[in-house]
This record gives structure tokens, sequence and C-alpha cells, in this order.
């Protein structure tokens, strides 16, 4: 017999018992969005390489060691499974001129990849909803994407999850800074890592973002961006504060927040749990008001952000939240006039819109019954070869208390529906 064949390594099934909540999940997520005027896009998996190059930046994680790349067969064109969704929705925005007449409040949701390490809250195919003010130079559209995820938090009922934000400037204010990161470092380096004395030559920055522990004093101790913007910075990030104190949100000001990608200026932000170990942020995102121009389109200032959906999922799991998908009735029978009757029931009871499963596949009155129960249905309905003579459908309560009533099929909408 062959061998057994498993999904790749970091690449998760969502089975039917834990879809419910992922789906729950994802309706609050689609509600609190529409509620703040955001438009569903959708955009490919696979995009040309360049693009997450140019995006993205060479010298970060993402480009240098986690994308999934590979050559189109037959044109050898060099393809990238997207890593992050905001690539391509500038790309799309440019292409179709999406903010030629009007900024544009536009979100997407779906799988991304990113070849790291497998472990709790972390895999190799994870799914993000992501979220993009296109065209708005902010900080009022800023404050209004961190006031958007604390009212998802709310409707989640999800608690514990805290804001931290930076401003990492302008790009004259990132030279300058990087100019002091490279002299700060040189003087340390021996006690740089291995990855960090590579980035010092290639992306300094990046080193802020290091997880070694063996690093943190050293980073403690580095100059920061945050002290040295320049006065428009300044203003952005203190309309930033200003706005969401207005809304009554705590945050805190994390001058060592950069983020993984390379695009981002001034507003940074993270919402972080403690109860996810070293996977902690459950959602980031920032202003990039350059990566229009990098891409090709005209000067567009944006903002956006991603939630992580497997750390939320993780996280209502903790909270021990369950949601199950029940039907309401689950149709036994017995008989071949039975059956008919069966089917014929269920198709009026759908039409007045419940959701009924009829037993297939045979099977003794017990074994029926037990997957009626199985199934969580409220109720059983029952077609022997009685009820089918007579017309009738036996219905009992498979949730506590209730006998059995026999009902005709025209009785059973307006029955199932009240109790
Ligand atoms: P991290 O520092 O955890 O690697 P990141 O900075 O690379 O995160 P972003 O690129 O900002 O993450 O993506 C936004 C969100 O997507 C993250 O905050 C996280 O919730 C989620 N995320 C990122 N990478 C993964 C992954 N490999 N598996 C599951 N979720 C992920
Ligand atoms: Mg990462």
């Amino acid at each position: 017999m062959a061998g057994v064949i498993q999904a790749v390594r970091g690449m998760n099934d969502v089975l039917p018992d834990e879809a419910p909540l992922w789906q729950h999940f994802e309706d609050v997520v689609r509600e609190v969005f529409a509620h703040y005027g955001y438009r569903y896009l959708q955009v490919p998996l696979v995009e040309s390489t360049p693009l997450f190059v140019r995006a993205i930046g060479e010298v970060t994680d993402v480009v240098e060691k986690e994308m999934y790349t590979f050559t189109d067969r037959l044109n050898g064109e060099s393809l990238t499974l997207r890593p992050e969704a905001t690539a391509g929705i500038v790309r799309a925005a440019i292409e179709h001129s999406l903010t030629y007449e009007r900024p544009q409040r536009v979100w997407t949701a779906g799988p991304m990849f990113r070849h790291e390490r497998p472990q709790k809250g972390r895999y190799r195919q994870f799914h993000q909803f992501d979220a993009e003010a296109l065209g708005f130079a902010g900080p009022d559209v800023d404050v209004e994407q961190v006031v958007m995820l604390a009212r998802l938090w709310r409707a989640l009922d999800l608690d514990g999850i805290t804001l931290h934000i930076n401003s990492i400037g302008d790009p004259d204010e990132r030279r300058a800074h990087r100019a002091a990161l490279v002299e700060y470092f040189s003087l340390h380096a021996n006690a740089l890592d291995a990855d960090s004395q590579r980035r010092l030559q290639t992306n300094p920055l990046r080193i802020l973002d290091s997880k070694n522990p063996a690093m943190q004093t050293l980073i403690e101790g580095a100059p920061r961006l945050v002290d040295r913007l320049g006065q428009a910075s300044r203003e952005h990030f203190d309309g930033l504060q200003q706005g969401l104190a207005d809304h009554g949100i705590e945050f805190t000001i994390d001058p060592r927040l950069v983020r993984g990608l390379d695009y981002y200026n001034r507003t940074v932000f993270e919402w972080m749990t403690d109860r996810l170990g070293a996977q902690a942020t459950v959602a980031g995102g920032g202003r990039y008001d350059g990566l229009f121009e990098q891409l090709g389109g005209k000067p567009t200032p944006a903002c956006g952000f991603a939630i992580g959906s497997e750390r939320i999922i993780l996280l209502l799991q903790s909270a021990g939240r369950t949601v199950v998908d029940v039907p309401d009735a689950y149709v036994v029978h017995a008989g071949e006039q039975a059956a008919r009757l069966a089917r014929s029931v269920a198709e009026s009871l759908r039409d007045a819109g419940l959701a009924v499963v009829v037993n297939a596949g045979g099977g003794s009155f017990k074994s029926q019954m037990k997957r009626a129960d199985a199934s969580g249905a409220r109720y059983a309905l029952i077609v022997g070869e009685n009820e089918a003579a007579a017309n009738r459908v036996a219905v009992k309560s498979l949730r506590g208390e209730g006998g059995q009533i026999d009902l005709a099929p025209d009785e059973l909408a307006t029955h199932l529906s009240s109790n």
C-alpha cells in the first residue's frame, strides 16, 4: 500500500470542529471593518518576485530567507507566494488608478506564506486580515485604524491586548539616525551577534528588531530616533497620541518598535499579548508614505495594518471560547416511502430557513439516532413506515426534556422555529 501523504510542515488544516470559531472571528472582523467604511478587494496569492523585493526591502528577514519563490516553468519569470498583502494592494491601486479621484479605505484577507520555523503562533502558511487607508496623510486615519482595532478586540470580547506605538520618522531623519546607530554599534562591534554585524553594514535599523536576548542591553542604550524627529514628524506623532487619548485608548511608546518590513515611516504600531510567548504581536501596522513611489506610482501617503488570524484564534481558544455550528434538525427515516417524505420535508424546512440534515446511507433506527445525537441537532425528525403512511412526522427534542410529538409536515417549520 502506498504511504500516507501529509500536509506540508507549517501549513495547517482547519477542521470542521474548529472552523466555526474561525468563521465567527472572520464575521466579526468583516462587520467592524465595514462599520468604518473599509471596502473589500482581492489580490492574487502569487505576484512577481521583484514586487516584494522592492516593497519589503532586500535586507529584511522576509525577503532574505522567508519567501516561497519559484520560477514560472514556461517563461522563466520569478514568482513568489505573497508573504504579506500590502505590496499586492499597492500594486493593484497603482495598476488600476484606485486613488486617482479620491482616497480609498480597503481591506483584504487570506493566506500568507513565509518560510519560518513553525511553532505555536508561527506557521509557514498563515492568515491575515489586512486593512489599508490609501491616499490619507493622517494622523487622523492612523488614529482611526487603531480605534477600529480596539473596537475589534471588544467585539471579540478579548482583553489583555496592549497597544505599542512609535514614530520612525521620515527618510532623512532615518538617515541621520542610521548614521548615529552605525557609530554607536561600531563602537560595540564585538558585542554584536553575526546577524547584527551583517546588518550593521546593510540595514542597522534592523538590529533594533533583533530577538537575541544577548543583544538586548546593547540595544537599550542605542540612540533613539523618537528623540530626533523633525518638526513635521513630531507633530504627526503628537497628533497620533492626542487622537488616541481623545478615544481613551491607552498606549505605550516603544522607541524600539521598528517593525519587520522596510516600507514604514512615521507611525508604527503593534497590538501585543503576553499570552502567546514569543509570538506576542497579534496585529501590526503603520504608515508607508513612500511605498507608492517605490513601486512606480504617484506619491500617495498611506497607512495600514495586518491582523494575524491564527494568533487571535489561539487567544480565543485559550479564553475557552467555543462556537458550535449545528443543524436545527436531523431526519431519521426507514423505508422507501419514508425516505421520500423525509427529503421533501427537509426541503420545505430549508425553504423556511432552517438547517436540516437528512440521514443518508441507511442504518438501523438506533444507529440513525446516534448520528442525530452526534450531529448536535436540536431535534430528530422521525419518519417511520407508519408516519409515512399517515403523512406525519415524529418530532423528538434532542436537548434536555421533551418527549415526542406527532406533527403534519406543514406544522414543522413553526414548531422548530418557535422552540
Ligand atoms: P513577527 O515579529 O512575529 O515575526 P512580523 O513583524 O514578521 O511578526 P508582520 O509582517 O507585521 O509580522 O505581520 C502582521 C501580523 O501577522 C503579525 O503581527 C502576526 O500576528 C502575523 N504573522 C506574521 N508572521 C506570521 C507567521 N509566520 N505565522 C503566523 N502569524 C504571523
Ligand atoms: Mg516575522
